[in-house]
């Protein structure tokens, strides 16, 4: 586990942030050609070029769909943000950083993209997880409180809790952010201070010893580049096959929408806290906008290629649903479903990123391994991985939790 040395780190990163300005450390290379490709515009990709231009690069943010496209991880409107990552403490405190983060960039985006809010997680018993998860906050004077179910039912009224225990509650550590917004704003100011966007799908391409040259374009071009990011999320073993094929699983994940009665506020952000249910299974937030979000567990298993999937829903796990919603929010029986969503995350078996050169190559990075949870780092993690590629002084032992040769195998 990482320790508190490591999460004052992470404030240093973080503090990098405040501090960076375009064009402070400019630099060109002959014939105009970026000095960093990144390739992949979503949550690891989109950050990670505006801080690398932040730092004065050269840089194109590539991405065969666009930011924020409805097949990437990062699609969707709303991803949640918390620190109760059980006994995972080193995300924990990275997700306060990454907090921090969130709050000053919507504050320079000039709109709304986070909804603080309570976030409970439901459980019968103290898990080993939830214990070790206890410590962390204590370690790290993360606020929480612990309720039983008359505190619940008091506190919540509209959700049912007689097979609950307990709840875990998070406060200010927990948010809902704007995922699809945040995400398309990013590129936007990226654009806006000096960074060139394209649409194009990028592979490897020429090389010269350990030194990839160039990108191989699907229009049959090429672009050359000092350096090269692959942030490809869920396409990263059809990027690299040999290297990220092993190691990460691409899951399938659905979610829906749930239409709250009319007039009623009571399923809705904040007045709805966000849950993850250790009892029943799955998560879901308060009404933004769209409805109740849930989505329950067992969306995972079977091939699903980000590219050619077809992204409907099951009847079985909308009827899993469906029961879940009749049991944990009695006030919303038979809703109404108004959208759905098929999705896929990409995690290694640790559940830690890959953020790491690639084994053949000095100037390849690899940033991947998001599973279901790495939306809420994306600025810090754009912060640490422009960091890794303009060699900054950084946190050996967070390097390490990161390296590809770390991950075992996907069984
Ligand atoms: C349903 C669901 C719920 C989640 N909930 C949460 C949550 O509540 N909180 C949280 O923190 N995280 C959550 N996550 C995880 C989080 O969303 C992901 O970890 C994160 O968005 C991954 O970002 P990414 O940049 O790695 O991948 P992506 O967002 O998929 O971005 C990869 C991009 O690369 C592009 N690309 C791929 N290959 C190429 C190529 N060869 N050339 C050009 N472009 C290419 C794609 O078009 C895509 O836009 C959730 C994920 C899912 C699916």
């Amino acid at each position: 586990m990482i320790d508190r040395r490591s999460f004052l780190n992470a404030s240093a990163v973080a503090g990098a942030l405040a501090s960076t300005s375009v064009g402070a450390r400019a630099q060109s290379r002959p014939g105009g050609s970026p000095d960093v490709a990144v390739v992949g515009a979503g949550a690891f990709g989109g950050w990670t070029a505006l801080s690398l231009r932040e730092r004065g690069l050269n840089v194109v943010s590539i991405d065969e769909y666009g930011p924020s496209n409805p097949r990437a991880a990062s699609a969707g409107e709303t991803r949640s943000i918390r620190s109760g990552y059980g006994a995972q403490g080193f995300y924990s405190a990275w997700a306060i950083q990454a907090m921090a983060m969130w709050k000053q960039r919507q504050a320079e985006f000039g709109r709304t993209l986070l909804y603080p809010n309570d976030r409970i997680e439901l459980a019968q018993e103290w898990s080993p997880g939830l214990k070790a998860q206890r410590e962390i906050f204590d370690r790290l004077n993360i606020p929480y409180e612990v309720l039983d179910r008359a505190a619940l039912r008091t506190r919540y009224p509209q959700m049912n809790f007689d097979d609950v225990e307990f709840a875990f509650l998070e406060k200010s550590s927990a948010a809902v952010i704007k995922a699809r917004e945040s995400m398309i704003r990013t590129s936007e100011v990226f654009q806006e201070k000096g960074g060139r966007f394209q649409v194009a799908r990028a592979m490897p391409g020429e090389a010269s010893g350990r030194t990839l040259k160039t990108l191989a374009l699907n229009d049959g071009g090429s672009l050359s580049a000092g350096q090269f990011v692959f942030a490809c999320g869920p396409w990263s073993p059809k990027v690299f096959p040999k290297e990220m094929g092993p190691k990460v699983a691409v899951r399938r994940s659905e979610y829906y929408y749930w239409g709250v009665p009319a007039g009623d506020e009571r399923f809705s952000w904040p007045n709805q806290p966000a849950w993850h249910d250790h009892v029943q299974g799955g998560y879901g937030f308060g009404s933004i906008e769209r409805g109740l979000k849930y989505s329950p567990n067992g969306g995972g298993g079977g091939a699903h290629d980000p590219d050619t999937a077809e992204r409907l829903p099951t009847a079985f796990l909308i009827e899993k649903g469906r029961q879940y919603i009749d049991h944990r929010f009695p006030g919303m029986r038979n809703a109404p479903i108004l959208e759905t969503r098929v999705c896929q995350t990409e995690g290694t078996a640790n559940t830690h990123f890959v953020i790491d050169k690639h084994p053949d190559y000095d100037n390849v990075w690899i940033a991947s391994g998001g599973g279901g949870h790495g939306f809420k780092f994306g600025p810090l993690l754009g912060e640490y991985i422009a960091g890794r590629v303009t060699e900054s002084p950084g946190d050996p032992q967070i390097d390490e939790l990161f390296k590809l040769s770390n991950k075992p195998d996907i069984g």
